[in-house]
């Protein structure tokens, strides 16, 4: 039970020493890591697409209701409300970004007429709108792009 540290190096009354706090234990208590906020957002949008070169069903034209998950980060709440931020201000940002996308064909829309609206582009395409249009005192942690309740699609950056 009495393990000796040779913290204290004074050799002769090391033993009358065990009985007293050890600075070196008081300090593992103290020093919490600093925590975050993590808000998360869910909307959707309807519309159409067409996977090129898939070699299956899903190169043909078919619809979905994505489903859109946004979230959000930070570590200081503000002042007065002591909230991160509005969810109603995250909403509303990506509410901007899905309209261009709502009731479109995705294959005809600017951004995928290179790349395939498949999930994980549709994620990285909101995701980079999104990015630099977020209320400063949050961050963009990731964008979830899903066709169906069993399967989504996660776009970050580190
Ligand atoms: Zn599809």
């Amino acid at each position: 039970m009495r393990e000796e540290r040779s913290q204290v190096s004074s050799g002769s009354v090391s033993g009358q020493l065990l009985s007293s706090p050890r600075i070196q234990e008081s300090k593992e208590i103290g020093d919490p890591m600093p925590g975050k906020w993590k808000l998360t957002i869910t909307q959707d949008f309807s519309a159409s697409h067409q996977l090129r070169n898939y070699g299956g069903k899903c190169e043909n034209m078919h619809g979905h209701n994505f489903g859109v998950e946004v979230v959000v980060e930070g570590d200081k709440l503000d002042k007065k409300v002591h909230y991160l931020v509005d969810f109603k201000e995250i909403k509303q940002c990506t509410k901007d970004i899905l309209e261009r996308l709502d009731h479109k064909h995705l294959n005809d829309v600017e951004c995928f007429t290179e790349i395939n609206p498949s999930s994980e582009n549709i994620a990285m395409f909101i995701y980079k709108e999104m990015k630099d249009a977020l209320p400063k005192q949050v961050r963009l942690s990731e964008v979830s792009v899903s066709e169906k309740d069993s399967s989504k699609a996660t776009y970050w950056e580190e």
